[in-house]
């Protein structure tokens, strides 16, 4: 065992240096079928296909799902989170990262390879690209070609159709801020406000920049996540891994040939590169520019299919089986139990958070000039400022009330309902008087409590002070 890990160790060192993408000339990927080629399709498309489709979603006459710029809120069906109760979307962003920590640590850029915005764009425009150029050997040709009326037609057309769809994807992302059919209406009539326009022109050239002219380079160089990846994975992360004690030592085969004894599995026919959207040579170990998409090892199995040898070659194995290393005791990685407690933490915040957000938000200010103010018949009266949020979607009166403070004491006018506008903020002013002869101390706690009238399980309480004279 410990030989076969050196000859492995040799081997490695023997291939280290490996030519690295640095994006001086386009990577015009084969496409093949296979099986994680249709399960890369399934993944995007049942992620990206909901998230352009949602914000037309309409539920009670509104639209559904709204991050709402102009009331700063975010409505999800009859959720509305509000700027107080941000905290939930942080908690939530929170878990979403440390989900992507643990998962990486599992199975490495997996993220990238099936789901990413970046990945599965340019997967679209390389689709494009093979629609309107032809088939990777083609686009090379018509690259290298000098430029003639084929070449305008087919770069026109391409630039063209990849403006559209960084179009569509510049509404698709606006859509998510603003009622979705009122802004279609305003940009079919060329009324939509500055922002609009300004939100849409750098949606449309980061796409088209990103997905179109700069593809995987934005993966290898510009992604943040692909830094530090590299060292969220360990001995037992799985990803897509050439067996190089199976594969090498690697030769050509012609049709025909007979295998010599002491070949490895690997042809070396370069389809594992060829159908790589990053450029990347798996064979060379496992490298920054992998997405993890597994179409290499799609290329490689229809490979071994055709030469009678069983697939695997490449294959999701984490380094240490790669390595011959034993199995034993896996998962012993104590990161995984630090993300498991944040992810915990963070959905139990959330699950809190939704569970007792209240219809109405009560914020209670008392007069600070002056404390308070001497009655003429003796009593001692405090004023306060409230504030009231009525986050349904109803008119309400409410009624407001209080318990402890001053024995005796009274709200002034408090038998008249306050109108609450729906989905607004409310500010009113509050009087309480008490007997002067009843006050024990310089400032006692009183709890005001707001209640619907129309629905009375609606209401919120306020914890604050009557201020008094110093005794
Ligand atoms: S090496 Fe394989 S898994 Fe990695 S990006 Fe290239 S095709 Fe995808
Ligand atoms: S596809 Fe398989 S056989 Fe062909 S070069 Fe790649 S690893 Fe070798």
């Amino acid at each position: 065992m410990q030989q076969q890990v050196g000859a492995v160790i040799e081997l490695y060192r023997e291939l280290e240096s490996y030519p690295v993408n640095i994006g001086e000339k386009t990577v015009h990927a084969k496409r093949m079928p296979g099986y994680f080629r249709s399960l890369r399709t399934a993944t995007q498309l049942g992620l990206w296909l909901p998230l352009l489709l949602l914000p037309y979603l309409r539920w009670n006459g509104k639209q559904a799902i709204m991050f709402d710029i102009d009331h700063s809120q975010f409505h999800c069906f009859n959720l509305t989170v509000r700027p107080d109760e941000i905290w939930m979307l942080m908690l939530l962003w929170l878990g979403a990262s440390v989900l992507m920590f643990a998962v990486t640590n599992i199975a490495s850029r997996v993220w990238c390879g099936y789901f990413c915005f970046q990945s599965t764009w340019v997967d679209l425009f390389t689709w494009i690209e093979g629609k309107v150029e032809g088939n990777p050997a083609a686009r090379r040709k018509l690259d290298d070609a000098p430029w003639h009326a084929d070449k305008i037609i087919k770069k026109v057309a391409k630039h063209a159709i990849w403006l559209g769809v960084s179009l569509l994807t510049a509404i698709s992302f606006s859509v998510w801020f603003v009622d979705a059919f009122e802004y279609w209406n305003k940009l079919l009539h060329l009324q939509l406000p500055r922002a609009g326009w300004v939100t849409l022109a750098l949606v449309i050239t980061g796409t088209y920049l990103y997905a179109g002219l700069m593809r995987e380079q934005m993966c290898l160089w510009m992604c943040p996540y692909a830094r530090f990846q590299s060292v969220m994975a360990d001995g037992q992360t799985l990803m897509p891994s050439y067996d190089i004690k199976r594969g090498e030592p690697r030769s050509k085969l012609r049709k025909g040939d007979q295998a010599p004894a002491q070949q490895g599995d690997c042809i070396d026919c370069y389809q594992c590169v060829q159908v790589c959207p990053t450029g990347v040579d798996i064979r060379h170990g496992h490298q920054l520019g992998c997405i993890t998409c597994g179409l290499c090892i799609d290329a490689c199995d229809s490979v071994m299919d055709k030469i009678g040898k069983p697939h695997g070659l490449i294959r999701y194995a984490t380094p240490d089986e790669i390595e011959g290393k034993p199995h034993g005791k896996r998962r012993q990685n104590p990161w995984l139990w630090v993300y498991a407690a944040l992810l915990l933490a963070s959905g139990s915040g959330v699950v809190y958070g939704l569970t007792h957000m209240s219809v109405l938000t009560l914020n209670v200010r008392p007069e600070r000039q002056p404390l308070f103010v001497r009655m003429s018949d003796g009593s001692i009266q405090n004023r306060y400022e409230f504030k009231l949020m009525n986050k349904s979607p109803k008119d309400m009166q409410i009624t407001v009330t209080a318990e402890g403070g001053i024995k005796g004491q009274l709200i002034v006018g408090s038998a008249k309902p306050i109108f609450v506008a729906h989905e607004r903020g409310t500010a009113f002013t509050v009087f309480v008087k008490a007997p002067g002869e009843n006050i024990a101390k310089a400032a006692t706690p009183i709890r005001f409590h707001v209640q619907s009238l129309d629905n009375p399980p609606i209401s919120a309480d306020y914890n604050t002070l009557f201020n008094g004279p110093s005794l």
